[in-house]
């Protein structure tokens, strides 16, 4: 089968990148494993809410129409909106077909899948950076009794047993399942690392309506003064709820979370932990600050009508944290690990990865591998790139580029050679 594009993924990057494709009259098809939005519909807990408001819930051509501005969508919203999408935009989707090798050849790529295999020009990587849970090798040391799981394969606290559970991480994943295991009567310990710490709502306002009007989910990944760092930073302790409430680590140990430092091993059974939570909560509140006075200055230049300033309450750490745990004596059930997620490009049979197995690109433009893209990876193109809003901007600037890919492609004599410069 031919085509002039493969898009790889119908999540809602893939999609809006048909739309930006079929805006410029690009043959293409979308190769789907599953269903469209098949990773909200698949490898996401029950409760789970969006934790960007839904009015920033935009994709090419189409916004939030509800009557809930202000509100987080619960999944089978988030479904129905990436699935209306697919059907408002027409999207040549092809469902259960599986990528299982893309290989370069001499006119473009070969996208090989259970269901046939596809020759194309371009190809547009949209698999998702969240295809599996990182779980670090400590978990090995953990004993045969206790039952572990991802959030990937966590779905609510009817699923444990009634013994105690140890969360690993507190980004806002690792915060949202500790308040939910606990509000289910379950004594919980949360291990904390590296945090982002945000509140809900500041000077009334939703913190993302900030950041989004300040611009920083528009700094470009070029302007970013460590690029490596913001491409890995944690996710925001946030949640959504109808109250709007914030979720951090004062608010879980007043409901009778144990708070403890980074698991650093567990050895014989007993789980060990760094002395450095102090150090790491300071940091995030000094993190936190520091942002929030940068919205104060805007607020001020702009002359903006919002309440006065004020600081969250800063994180109150135990004096003396425990540093060690013996999982069968605490009697610990499960393990939680909510330390992460990588993508899976182990189907990609194209020399683009680093040393560390990422792909190597510039801006989602791929490098050493002319008329491959890459989308919903963080900080791709811009700070707000791996949440729903950024593929408006990226997939606009992606579709322009490939665009002009195409067009040199035509132009040139060797076709497969010529390559647009990286900058879109
Ligand atoms: C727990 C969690 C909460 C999040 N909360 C928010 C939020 O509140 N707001 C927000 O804006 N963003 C949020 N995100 C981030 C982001 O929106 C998602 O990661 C989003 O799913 C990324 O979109 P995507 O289209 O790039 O990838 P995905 O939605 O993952 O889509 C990729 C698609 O590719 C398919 N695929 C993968 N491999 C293959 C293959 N080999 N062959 C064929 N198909 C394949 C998958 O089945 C999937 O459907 C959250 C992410 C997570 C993990």
């Amino acid at each position: 089968m031919d085509t002039t594009t493969v898009v790889i993924g119908a999540g809602h990057a893939g999609l809006a990148m048909s739309r930006r494709l079929t805006e410029r009259s690009i043959d293409h098809v979308v190769l789907e494993r599953g269903e469209v939005a098949n990773s909200w519909r698949t490898e996401r807990w029950d409760s789970l809410r969006l934790l960007t408001p839904n009015w920033q819930s935009r994709l090419p051509g189409m916004g939030y129409s509800g009557d809930d501005p202000d509100g987080y969508m619960r999944m089978p919203e988030v479904i129905d909106f990436i699935a209306g999408y697919a059907c408002a935009i027409a999207a040549p989707v092809q469902t259960g077909t599986t990528v299982t090798r893309v290989t370069r050849t001499a006119t473009g790529y070969e996208v090989t899948t259970d269901r046939g295999i596809w020759s194309c020009a371009t190809v547009v990587v949209a698999s998702g950076g969240s295809n599996v849970a990182d779980v670090p090798a400590v978990a090995a040391g953990v004993p045969t009794s206790v039952t572990m799981h991802t959030p990937m394969t966590y779905r609510s606290p009817d699923q444990l047993d009634q013994r105690g559970v140890l969360v690993v991480g507190a980004s806002a994943t690792g915060v949202q399942l500790a308040d939910e295991i606990r509000r289910s009567g379950r004594a919980v310990t949360i291990a904390v690392g590296e945090h982002v710490r945000l509140p809900r709502l500041y000077r009334g306002r939703d913190i993302f309506w900030w950041m989004d009007a300040e611009g920083i989910f528009d700094e470009r990944y070029d302007e970013v003064d460590d690029l490596v760092r913001a491409r890995h930073l944690p996710s925001p302790q946030l949640i959504g709820t109808s109250q709007r409430r914030s979720i951090d680590l004062n608010g879980l140990a007043a409901a009778g979370i144990q708070i403890v430092g980074r698991l650093g091993r567990i050895s014989d059974g007993v789980a060990q932990f760094s002395g450095s939570l102090a150090n790491l909560c300071t940091l995030a509140d000094l993190k936190m600050n520091r942002l929030l006075t940068r919205l104060d200055d805007w607020a001020t230049e702009t002359h903006l009508d919002v309440e006065r300033p004020y600081r969250p309450e800063p994180t109150s750490v135990p004096s003396r944290p425990i540093l060690d745990m013996d999982l069968r004596k605490r009697d610990v059930g499960t393990v939680i690990w909510a330390t992460g997620y990588r993508p899976d490009h182990s189907w990609l049979d194209v020399p683009v990865f680093d040393h560390k197995g990422r792909i190597r690109h510039d801006g989602g433009v791929v490098r050493d591998a002319p008329g491959m893209y890459l989308l919903g990876a963080n900080v791709l193109r811009r700070r707000r790139s791996s949440y729903i809003h950024g593929a408006e901007q990226d997939t606009a600037e992606l579709g322009a580029h490939l665009h002009r890919y195409l067009d040199s492609r035509a132009r040139s004599p060797r076709p497969h050679l010529a390559r647009p410069s990286v900058s879109a």
